[in-house]
């Protein structure tokens, strides 16, 4: 099935870039553990392959796979989601300037912050959500927006549509990185965005045993530069991550509708528990971005991020007590785990950085799993003490 028919997700995200193998039929696309290709005549290749980090079957039917369910034309897959960041940023003139969110995943920020910005690139952040801070930090020099929305920790969502407009006004390119929704629940191609950008390590694959990062783009020229880039660069992922993510990427709704499901309930549950300051989820009706979260999103996600009365000694404590959820870095697993960001996935964030914008002492994220809600609402009752 090609990308481009328009099926419904579900069907999409079962068929898109893969058929059953010419050779033998076999309904999955094989792992083509192979790092070269024979050439029948010299510089003549069967189909683009003459090597793995140019392009691999199996990535390709990966790459495929993730363009259609984000409603692009081109899926580019990369060794892990930093990587596919880095890529968009050899985009970037010399000297260039990028606005990025001002609340972006640690990993993000340290890479502008402590790798690139040694290369001459300039950064400032902004609160992208905010339309007339948006406004002042896009300026006719920049080359690139970053936008991460949900943001990563405290779940602030900017409007892609008005963001992309300034965006464009301005001749800078919008990258918005899709992990927390995912294409099930967001398409920023479909909003004006130029480059959606995934860690698929989270919610695409979906099962805690890979690292991964894909990009999707619509435009052509975007594509060869960025081909380009992952070609020399070379941070391409191996032919049995693609085949994982493949098989992961089948069951992606399933899993999002019952990680959605799940959240719901538990956001229920924790907005009448006593023990906790503020519950944030983009669905939620008390959220300041509310509005804009049920115009862009279509179900609220998996992530909940919450403050706790009592700050760090009561946050610890809070972790510790936890069963069922584990106490872990990352996300978007069909088990539950639980972050501590201050301490954990943003401990790169300069302190006064993070209490700047929000990121207490009490913060904690739940990345809520697939398994039983009445379970996890125990676990976290319990845990409340
Ligand atoms: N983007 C977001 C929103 C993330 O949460 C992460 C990792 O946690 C990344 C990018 C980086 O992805 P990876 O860990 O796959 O390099």
């Amino acid at each position: 099935m090609s990308s481009s028919e328009h099926a419904g997700f579900g069907t999409r995200a079962v068929h898109a870039g893969q058929a059953p193998d010419p050779c033998t039929g076999a309904i999955m696309t094989p792992v083509y553990m192979t790092s070269t290709f024979a050439q029948p005549s010299p510089g003549e290749f069967i189909g683009e392959y003459d090597y793995s980090r140019a392009a691999n079957p199996t990535r390709t039917a990966l790459e495929a796979n993730l363009a259609s369910l984000e409603n692009g034309r081109h899926g580019l897959c990369f060794a892990s989601g930093c990587a596919a960041l880095a890529a968009v940023l050899h985009l970037c003139k010399q000297g260039g300037r990028v606005v990025l969110s001002d609340d972006v995943y640690g990993g993000t920020f340290r890479l502008f912050d402590k790798v690139y910005r040694h290369f001459g690139l300039q950064f400032e952040q902004a609160d992208l959500t905010d339309p007339a801070a948006a406004e002042r930090a896009i300026t006719p020099d920049t080359d690139l927006v970053w936008l991460e929305t949900p943001t990563n920790p405290l779940l602030k969502i900017a409007d892609i549509q008005a963001i992309s407009a300034v965006a464009k006004s301005n001749n800078a390119l919008l990258a918005v990185d899709n992990t927390f929704a995912t294409p099930y629940l967001q398409n920023p191609l479909d909003l004006g965005a130029d480059i959606v950008s995934h860690s698929s390590t989270k919610y695409l694959g979906g099962h805690s045993d890979l690292i991964g990062g894909a990009l999707v783009v619509n435009d052509d020229e975007v594509l060869q530069r960025l081909k380009f880039i992952q070609l020399s660069v070379g941070a391409t992922p191996g032919p049995m991550d693609c085949f994982l993510l493949l098989r992961s990427t089948k069951t992606l709704h399933l899993r999002l509708d019952r990680h959605c499901d799940n959240a719901e309930k538990i956001v229920g549950f924790l907005e009448n528990r006593s023990g906790i300051r503020s519950v944030v989820y983009p669905h939620h009706a008390a959220h300041p971005h509310h509005d804009i979260a049920q115009r862009q999103m279509r179900r609220g996600g998996g992530i909940i991020t919450m403050t706790l009365d009592g700050g760090i000694d009561s946050a610890r404590r809070f972790l510790e007590r936890l069963r069922v959820f584990t106490i872990a870095e990352s996300l978007g697993g069909v088990e539950s785990l639980v972050d501590h960001p201050a301490i954990m996935t943003h401990a790169s964030v300069p302190p006064e950085q993070r209490a700047a914008i929000g990121i207490e002492d009490g913060l904690v994220r739940l990345s809520v799993g697939v398994e039983e809600a009445g379970d996890l609402i125990a676990d976290l009752d319990h845990a409340l003490g």
